[in-house]
């Protein structure tokens, strides 16, 4: 025989929070442990471990009875329900643990209060709607393990419903599984374990069967009815949840939400995806944009401003200087002879010579000024912050380092620069204009020369 854990109660009936009367303490002392069968197999909700204890939802509601009433019960083991009914009735056991109530069963029992309340439902695959009213369904096919009273019941009950019958529950679950048949039906707890623990993973709980509840008892040998009372008074204290705790802790989980969960991870999912992919695109977009304004901006050949951007920089510096009356010059600079060039070496060549003056022209000038291509072989340096005998000296400074750098065509390559600076009351088409005449006038005066207006 084997504990149910509970004989540290040495004093039956002294449990706080539970009055048994004095005859009741009397009885229980002269009782002894209460012997109890149970199913040894049938998990969830009870079976016999490995180690010969008494384990599951019924397992645990007994034990809270039993320690709340300070009542010992002792197990007697059985190898399957068939023997634990037979030991009932043959006195080895005074109570079963975890049964229906029906007429057959009270011949020898006499039942408590129900431990626990399950109720049936039907199981169907996942694309089945959910089953309010089992009536309105029009001839769908249930499949049942053959001589339950649930057959019964359905038959009789609902006759739009086409009943198939197997041997066992697990094929049950095979056929709605297979699509052979569209529904099944089994307790809540047991069909939330058995879908979790086989992995039948297409099927879900559609809706529960109205007014058809398992009520799970504890049943007593008939000639112990103070016994009887005696449990009640434990089965009493049993809250919801008490209840709820222990089903948590053996059925894992919620169908219901196991369901709802995975809905929330696809619809998270699919909101992520679809977020995902729309800050993808909007960053795309972003760079793709400032790369056609970079591109709109800058020069082809040479990578310096183009003409629209130096423009719109000349503008912006023209303004800044007129308004604080700051100082600001410009250098108009062109290549000398660079027909030649092309004329000579080729066109290609002659990009090459505008490419490789415009990198010498970028590292002569200072990191304050601005130097971009104006069209053609003449460029624009823009100097903020800088009176014109300063320019002069940057422009002198870029005509050197020109001047000294090698381009691939044999000879030297010049430049001619013309410089000048804002006046007060100047108007930007001005000072372009005396930039302009000032390059004139070095060009006049024999080229690779700097002239100031
Ligand atoms: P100057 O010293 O008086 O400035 O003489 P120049 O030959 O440099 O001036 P001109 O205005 O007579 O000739 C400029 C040449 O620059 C004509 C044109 O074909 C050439 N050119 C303008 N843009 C480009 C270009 O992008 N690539 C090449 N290879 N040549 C260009
Ligand atoms: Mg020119
Ligand atoms: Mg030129």
């Amino acid at each position: 025989m084997i504990c149910l854990g509970v004989l540290a109660f040495a004093r039956p009936g002294v449990c706080a929070g539970i009055e048994l009367s004095q005859a009741e303490r009397g009885y229980l002392e002269r009782l002894g442990p209460v012997t109890l069968c149970v199913d040894p197999d049938w998990t969830p909700f009870e079976r016999i471990n490995e180690q010969g204890q008494h384990e599951g939802i019924a397992a645990d509601l007994l034990l809270l009875v039993s320690r709340r009433l300070g009542l010992p019960m002792q197990l007697v083991p059985t190898r399957n329900w068939e023997e634990s009914l037979q030991a009932s009735k043959d006195g080895r056991c005074m109570a079963l643990s975890f049964l229906n109530q029906t007429p057959n069963r009270e011949e020898w029992l006499t039942f408590t209060e129900p431990l626990f309340t399950d109720s049936n439902v039907f199981i169907t695959r996942e694309e089945h709607p959910f089953i309010a009213d089992p009536s309105s369904l029009s001839y769908e096919a249930i499949v049942l393990p053959e001589g339950t009273s649930i057959e019964e019941r359905i038959r009789r009950e609902y006759p739009n419903l086409r009943v198939l019958t197997v041997a066992t529950e697990q094929e049950a679950f095979s056929l709605v599984s297979e699509k052979k048949a569209d529904m099944t039906m089994r307790s809540l707890i047991v069909a939330a374990y058995t879908i979790k623990k086989d992995g039948w993973f297409n099927l879900k709980i559609a809706g529960q069967l109205p007014n058809y509840a398992n009520a799970l008892r504890m049943g007593v040998v008939k000639t112990e009815p103070m016994l009887r009372d005696i449990l009640n008074k434990g089965v009493d204290t049993i809250t919801p949840m008490d209840r709820g705790q222990i089903v948590n802790k053996h059925v894992s989980i919620n169908v219901q939400t196991a369901v709802d969960r995975a809905m929330v991870v696809r619809v998270v999912a699919i909101a992520l995806a679809v977020v995902g992919v729309v800050l993808y695109w909007n960053r795309r977009l972003k760079q793709h944009n400032e790369e056609l304004e970079r591109r709109s901006q800058t020069d082809t050949l040479t990578s310096l401003p183009n003409r629209t951007r130096i423009d719109e920089l000349f503008l912006t510096e023209c303004s800044r200087g007129e308004r604080y009356g700051r100082p600001f010059s410009v250098i108009m600079l062109d290549i000398d002879n660079f027909k030649r060039v092309n004329d000579e070496f080729g066109h290609q060549m002659g990009d090459k010579v505008l490419v490789a003056t415009a990198r010498a022209a970028r590292d002569a000038v200072r990191t304050v000024d601005t130097l971009g291509r104006w069209g053609g072989e003449e460029f624009l340096v823009l100097c903020p912050e800088t009176p014109e005998d300063m320019a002069v000296q940057v422009a002198e400074r870029i005509r050197q380092v020109i001047a000294a750098t090698a381009m691939g065509t044999g000879t030297p390559q010049t430049i001619s620069a013309g410089v000048a600076s804002l006046l007060p009351g100047d108007t930007p088409d001005a000072l372009l204009q005396r930039a302009d005449a000032a390059l004139y006038q070095a060009k006049r005066l024999g080229r690779n020369r700097v002239c100031a207006a």
